[in-house]
């Protein structure tokens, strides 16, 4: 075979040879110098093939356009081959060789020599396409092997050591469902970041600059929903088997709002949300009632010997008999009653009306009772998502004043009151009770003694949670008559009310978020080195690249066909998918959603940029107020530029507050009061290690509510057990109230022996029997980004560090 290669200046001239002589050795050569092993990346060491060396240098000069490439590449390999035997010789003093003897080269190594030998031989073109060739291969590895880090991670390491398996504290990452879901999120993750987003998106959010909340889920699904659970009832509903007709009983009802709430949550990604629970309840509540005195005036009429017509005709009368009724009703009851059944006696008729009513009403208190029980009990057991997660429900109550959904509540107070089957506080679902003057706030109100209740069950357990009807920029949509417009929120805080696409439809039925993403507040902060202005210009320029992804997002979701959303949009839960056929695309009803843009640590970020946290110093107050005023005016032309309902969010961040100092931290360094704590502030909240007064706090996070259309919360820290002085805890919520937050919640401690059931505040040893810790663990529920979280175990590191820095606000 002979070779010309007239174009490029070799520097050594060009050998004639094979793909054979590159592997056979050369006379002389002593056993130390032969080449026989490479290590590879992975570490392991196979045959050195100097086949392969010609084969990429091949493919680079075929790239750069150069002739006689396979004659040329196979002489640059053999002079790869020389240049590392020549390593080989012991003192040749490279890396290849020690005193020891002849090293094995790596893989790494070897393509340097490569772009050395074609450096040398005035291949320049060809040497950087072989750099680049080189890069490609490292990038795609990396990423490989960054994601085979984290399947490696799912697969070998126990949750309580991994962070990866502990990023969403309601899924438990130790069982196999748990770590099947991890794979998928994790590949997902990958895949989206690589093949899917907008370069600059993926970009933003591997440096960290912002993160995109759920991207596993990014081509499939939508954040969450608020139920119309009446309106489901209504027709009845489909669960992908069969049909569930209308449900004619509470404990049916109750039922079905939990199968709703899991067929949902399989359907998106976030939590399923109930704004009106009390009013959904209150027709179960009422058929039970009727049922009962049906059965118990029958059962009466039997046992005085009516025939079967009168039998007939008393029991259509008592199913009419309301669950509650004054004396005048029950004065026109009796009459109707002596009217129908002229065979009694004036003391028959008022003993048979006496023994139907109350018995019938105490059975529908006691059926009322066991469906709310079951309601809790089905949602902290029952799993959905590949039966690793107890599904995210957030249930609002507390304005319906009809005597049977004030049994509702009152029941699901009660219930949540005494525990679960052995006395644990239940995690789900997140009570919410709406709270509202001239309803429930005043003493007075028809139901201000369920409020009481409501302060009284959470000082004990958590939970309900308070909204606040009052707040000016939630009361501003209230329509009387209307309880889609009364203000419900979800468990992470979200909330969904005014709607750009459709402003009379301002309202929660049917209605969630759509996506949303956070940016990294405090790192503008940073590298705004005290300069506001540049703060302000750093922080548009964020805000801008979050509107672009958010809307690239929406395109995603807007090629959906109801098909895909079996149920949200099968069933009709979402508003006005209940027109749509399987194949319809879902972009127009989408536009009812929201897009939220969400912020953390806005205390650090003022530290970073005047010394101060808003709860340190007014003028650091003022200009937070400013930062987040400035990013509501952005959301709200974003919103009236796109149609498209955006929103500013207090962003609920129970994997990301970790995230970012981390990454912040190994930038810039531990800067006191900003990246030297596991974890940055949650939205406009005050630090938690911050000492400050509950009222104070109030008064200064409460402004923040206002302006976080997309959803907010304010928590209180109190020490001790305040179900020992519930008025100290109603003082609080009452604050609330009064200064216009729209969503407050009160931590305590709630601990729990599950030796002895003991349920308290437990320091080292149970006080009941006074054992301690290390003949096992008591359980410490605590709350975390608004959900309960049963053990500490279940924290991700970031969490676990905010939830021990937490002082209390006396
Ligand atoms: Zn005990």
């Amino acid at each position: 075979m002979t070779v010309h290669h007239p174009q490029t200046p070799s520097t050594t001239p060009v050998r004639h040879t094979t793909t054979s002589q590159l592997t056979s050795h050369g006379p002389g050569q002593t056993s130390s110098t032969v080449l026989r092993q490479v290590r590879k990346r992975d570490g392991r060491i196979v045959a050195f093939d100097p086949a392969r060396i010609a084969h990429a240098a091949r493919k680079a000069l075929e790239a750069t356009g150069v002739a006689e490439a396979e004659a040329i590449s196979l002489s640059v390999a053999l002079a790869v081959v020389d240049e590392l035997r020549s390593e080989q010789r012991p003192g040749a003093g490279t890396v290849a060789a020690t005193a020891t003897g002849p090293v094995i080269p790596d893989v790494e190594h070897i393509q340097d020599v490569v772009e050395k030998v074609l450096m040398e031989r005035g291949q320049a073109e060809t040497a950087k396409a072989y750099i680049l060739y080189r890069q490609r291969r490292s990038t795609a590895r990396e990423q490989q092997s960054a994601l085979m880090t984290s399947l490696r991670e799912i697969t070998f390491s126990d949750a309580r050591d991994s962070d990866v398996k502990r990023e969403n504290a309601n899924v438990d990452g130790n069982t196999a469902m748990g770590s099947m879901l991890r794979f998928g999120t994790e590949s997902a993750k990958q895949f989206n970041l690589l093949s899917v987003l907008d370069p600059a998106h993926a970009a933003a959010h591997r440096d960290g600059d912002i993160h995109i909340h759920d991207l596993d889920f990014l081509t499939l699904t939508t954040t969450c929903c608020q139920i119309n659970l009446s309106e489901l009832f209504r027709t009845g509903f489909s669960t992908g088997h069969g049909h569930l007709r209308s449900p004619r009983s509470i404990n049916s009802y109750a039922a079905l709002a939990c199968i709703a709430i899991q067929s949902n949550q399989n359907d998106q990604h976030g939590g399923q949300a109930v704004p009106n629970f009390d009013r959904d309840m209150a027709p179960g509540v009422a058929l039970t009632c009727a049922d009962r005195m049906r059965a118990n005036m029958a059962q009466s009429a039997g046992v005085l010997g009516a025939d079967q017509e009168r039998q007939d005709e008393v029991t259509r009368l008592a199913a009419t008999w309301p669950l509650e009724a004054d004396d005048a009703t029950q004065h026109a009851e009796r009459e109707k009653l002596a009217e129908a059944w002229p065979e009694l006696s004036a003391e028959q008729v008022v003993r048979v009306h006496h023994e139907v009513r109350t018995r019938s009403v105490a059975e529908t208190e006691r059926a009322t009772y066991q469906a709310m029980e079951a309601f809790i009990a089905n949602l902290n057991t029952m799993n959905s998502r590949a039966g690793a997660q107890t599904p995210f429900s957030s249930i609002n109550y507390g304005t319906d004043t009809s005597p049977e959904a004030r049994l509702v509540m009152r029941c699901l107070l009660e219930a949540t009151r005494a525990g679960l089957g052995n006395g644990e506080t239940a995690i789900f679902p997140i009570q919410i009770f709406r709270v509202m003057e001239g309803v429930n706030y005043h003493p007075g109100d028809p139901n201000h003694d369920l409020f009481q209740l409501a302060c009284r069950t959470s000082a004990e357990r958590l939970f309900p949670n308070f909204s606040f009807q009052d707040a000016p920029f939630n009361a501003e949509y209230h329509r009387p008559g209307h309880p889609e417009t009364e203000i419900a929120y979800m468990g992470c805080r979200t909330r969904v009310m005014s709607n750009v696409h459709d402003t009379s439809r301002a309202q929660t039925w049917g209605r969630g978020n759509l996506s949303f993403t956070s940016i990294n507040l405090p790192r503008l902060g940073i590298q705004a080195d005290h300069d506001v202005d540049r703060f302000m210009s750093d922080f548009d320029a964020s805000i801008d690249l979050v509107i672009d992804q958010l809307l690239e997002r929406f395109k995603i979701q807007a090629r959906k066909k109801v098909r895909n959303f079996p149920f949200l949009m099968g069933q009709g839960v979402w508003i006005d998918s209940a027109g749509l056929g399987p194949d319809d695309s879902v972009e127009e009803v989408l536009r009812h959603g929201t897009l939220s843009i969400g912020f953390i640590g806005l205390a650090e970020t003022l530290t970073a940029l005047v010394g101060a946290h808003h709860g340190q110093s007014q003028e650091a107050w003022d200009l937070g107020y400013r930062f987040i005023s400035h990013l509501r005016e952005r959301t709200d032309r974003a919103a009236e530029e796109t149609g498209l309902n955006f929103s500013t969010l207090a962003t609920p961040a129970e994997g990301l507050s970790g995230r970012f100092v981390r990454m912040d931290r190994e930038r810039f360094g531990a800067l006191p009061g900003i990246t030297d704590r596991d974890y940055y502030t949650n939205s406009f909240h005050i630090p938690v290690w911050h000492h400050i007064g509950a009222a104070e706090k109030i008064r200064l996070e409460a402004p923040f509510h206002a302006l976080t259309n997309g959803g907010h919360i304010s928590y209180v820290e109190l020490d001790g057990d305040p179900s020992r002085n519930v008025e100290a805890f109603e003082t609080i919520v009452r604050a609330m109230h009064d200064a216009g937050v729209g969503y407050g919640s009160i931590n305590h401690p709630v601990d729990r022996d599950p030796e002895c059931g003991y349920t308290g505040i437990i320091d080292d040893e149970c006080p009941r029997c006074g054992r301690g810790e290390e003949s096992g663990p008591f359980e410490r529920i605590r709350r975390i980004t608004g959900y309960l979280v049963g053990g500490l175990d279940r924290f991700n590191d970031a969490k676990r560090a905010e939830v021990n820095d937490r002082v209390r606000h006396g």
